[in-house]
């Protein structure tokens, strides 16, 4: 046996992958990765292929960018790890600074976790804890949306709106009160009006908060797109006026910006595009671009506020994990900011996003393409049977033979339901837009042959 098919048969029998039928995996050859450089992966066999999901929508500047290796490899020097508990470290005192200096201004003081979920739950017992710590612990409920995605945590979970994982864990969730999707609202109920579709939605929201704003502690929202849910873009407006609602009915507001955070919506905070002033605000994704699990919740003032108190009185915030603060994550953070700071990589961005937008016109229309969406440097193609004009029944699994063929023909995509996606590094070449481009367009109107 080579190497590559005794990994194969290695990680069929022992690596439970996350979000995976593992009867069907090993159906196709496993796909193995051994290294990347850029924007570029490689498989154990040498075949190479553009990295068009950007390892899950994290990588920024590409694989292997000198300055982040050369950043964990000085910080691997001094030291690996060491507790935040009690104590703290170089790297992660100078991040939470940067990131302090760089998000909205409401936004003064940095908690670290590892992971996405892990800085929604933060922000979920910040927003319970500050209600208790203010003496009003009725406000417990979080408003949220259906559609969301906050991650696979069971507080994250509880928060969002996708039926099947409520379904089969259910019994484990918090209660949460929930409003409808604003792009679903826009397109269903709208005729498409982005304006009318803020006002309604917004309208909603109102009525809500009107009636329950007592017992409610936090509005949480992702970043202007509901992305895991298919890239479905908020109409303008959705973000600015919940914060104003939040503000006149003293209900946190919380977004989300795992997934649009450093750069990926054309700003660096997509919380920028409306002047938007959170409460609280989830990062995670790209923090790192893209190399080491880390995620940060920054909290406004008022909300740090409420947690003061004399040693004794039980206020402080009590979570904590083992790895938080991660010197190496940390380290290589902040090399990710000084690539920001610099300029050059969201000055490439409307150019970028430009060609993108223009390649996806081939897409509408196409009888195998359904809905074509784009949020900034992320789209969402839907596959459709010629046939039926409707999705491909779910076990046909014909968005994964598409992707790999996109992937024999060098492009790495990867399926959302019934949606072929393009989200990559945002290091990504216009001419390798192109290529992406034209190869899920191949790879598609083959269709299911
Ligand atoms: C990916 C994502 C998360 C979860 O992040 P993990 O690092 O996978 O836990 C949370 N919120 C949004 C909006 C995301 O896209």
């Amino acid at each position: 046996m080579t190497e590559t098919e005794v990994l194969r048969e290695w990680d069929r029998r022992y690596f439970w992958h996350p979000f995976t039928q593992m009867q069907c995996y090993g159906d196709d050859d496993p796909w193995i990765i051994d290294r990347a450089e850029g924007n570029y992966v490689y498989d154990t066999q040498g075949h190479r292929c553009l990295d068009a999901i950007a390892s899950l929508w994290c990588n920024v500047h590409g694989h292997r960018h000198p300055r982040l290796d050369a950043a964990l490899i000085g910080q691997l020097g001094k030291v690996a790890h060491s507790t935040a508990l009690g104590a703290g470290n170089a790297p992660a005192i100078r991040l939470a600074k940067a990131l302090v200096e760089i998000t909205p201004p409401s936004l003064q003081h940095c908690f670290f976790s590892e992971d996405g979920a892990e800085a929604v739950e933060v922000a979920i017992k910040m927003a319970a804890q500050y209600w208790c710590n203010l003496g009003r612990p009725e406000k417990r409920l979080f408003l949220t949306l259906d559609n969301a995605y906050h991650g696979d945590t069971v507080g994250a979970v509880s928060v969002g709106g996708f039926p099947l994982f409520h379904e089969v864990y259910g019994h484990l969730l918090f209660p949460t009160l929930r409003l409808p999707s604003p792009y679903v609202l826009q397109w269903e109920d709208c005729e498409g009006d982005p304006e009318q579709a803020t006002a309604v939605w917004l309208a909603v929201l109102e009525t809500t908060l009107q009636k329950q704003s007592g017992e409610i502690a936090a509005v949480i929202l992702e970043g202007g797109v509901q992305g895991a849910a298919g890239i479905l873009p908020f109409p303008p407006g959705i973000l600015a006026g919940a914060q104003h609602l939040c503000r006149a009915y003293e209900v946190l507001l919380i977004i989300d910006e795992v997934a649009t955070g450093f750069g990926r919506s054309g700003k660096l905070f997509s919380c920028e595009w409306e002047s938007v002033e959170p409460d609280l605000l989830a990062l995670g994704k790209g923090l790192s671009g893209g190399y080491l699990p880390v995620a940060a919740t920054l909290a406004a003032e008022h909300v740090y506020a409420a947690f003061l108190a004399p040693f004794g009185e039980t206020r402080q915030f009590y979570y904590g994990h083992t790895y938080t603060a991660n010197p190496l994550a940390c380290a290589v953070a902040l090399e990710n900011l000084a690539l920001f700071a610099e300029g050059g990589v969201l000055a490439a961005l409307p150019e970028k996003i430009a060609r993108l937008r223009a390649g996806l016109q081939r897409f509408h229309g196409q009888s195998w393409a359904g809905e074509v969406r784009q949020f900034g440097l992320m789209a969402a193609i839907a596959l459709r049977d010629p046939g039926t004009n409707a999705p491909y029944p779910y076990g046909d699994r014909v968005e994964y033979a598409v992707c790999r063929r996109a992937r024999e023909m060098g492009v790495y995509s990867r399926p959302l339901g019934d949606l072929l996606t393009i989200v990559p590094p945002l290091s990504v070449t216009a001419a390798e837009i192109d290529t992406i481009l034209n190869v899920l367009y191949d790879a598609m109107a083959e269709g299911r042959s």
